[in-house]
């Protein structure tokens, strides 16, 4: 197929949000050589880069992530500035004979899942790290104090945030939070005291 008919084909396709999906043509010389594809990718999972916790731009959707050359799909590099290799889901849409907008959706509804499952896991992952923190943050409260020391010190011992900045902070009860890592929610992730205790019993 040309890449006006592949363009034609990627007009009819409706895609799942945050999903992308392009024409790409061979870079290396006339494409009646080296066959356009049509390659399906998502919008950035994180919302700060993992490595140095800056800001980084998720929606994608102006950034194709490969470029095709002498017929082969070759991935950008997505090395933050600070060394860390920030991760895209993309596939390249492939069909039986010629692609079909059945095809490209399915590509696409299959990456949207994908991207679903690693928001998932992402939170939980930052959910995991605030049981540890609070859970030590704790014990290091219950811990006698030392010679002169008062209860305000210790607990300023083991502060690390407060209502607006994440971290280990005394609310109503001894809680961790923090941004929810993928960016989609403003609603933070927290846990408190009585989580711990819950999960205990
Ligand atoms: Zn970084």
């Amino acid at each position: 197929m040309t890449v006006d008919q592949l363009e034609t084909l990627l007009a009819e396709v409706s895609l799942p949000r945050g999903v992308h999906a392009a024409v790409l043509s061979d870079s290396a010389g006339p494409t009646d050589v080296w066959c356009p594809r049509i390659v399906v990718w998502a919008n950035r999972s994180h919302s700060r880069c993992p490595g140095c916790g800056q800001p980084v731009a998720q929606d994608l959707s102006q950034d194709v992530p490969v470029s095709l050359n002498r017929g082969e799909l070759q991935p950008y590099s997505q090395q933050h500035p600070c060394g860390e290799w920030l991760s895209i889901l993309w596939s390249e849409v492939s069909g039986t004979g010629e692609v079909t907008v059945v095809d490209v959706e399915r590509a696409a509804h299959q990456l949207a899942a994908e991207v679903d499952n690693e928001h998932v896991r992402l939170r939980a992952a930052v959910e995991a790290q605030l049981r540890q923190d609070l859970k030590q943050a704790l014990q290091r409260l219950a811990e006698p104090l030392a010679h002169q020391e008062t209860r305000e010190d210790r607990e300023d011992e083991v502060r690390t945030g407060s209502d607006v900045e994440p971290g280990v902070y005394r609310g109503e009860q001894w809680l961790a939070w923090a941004f929810d890592p993928t960016g989609i929610s403003s609603e933070p992730i927290t846990v408190t005291e009585r989580n711990l205790a819950t999960a205990r019993s």
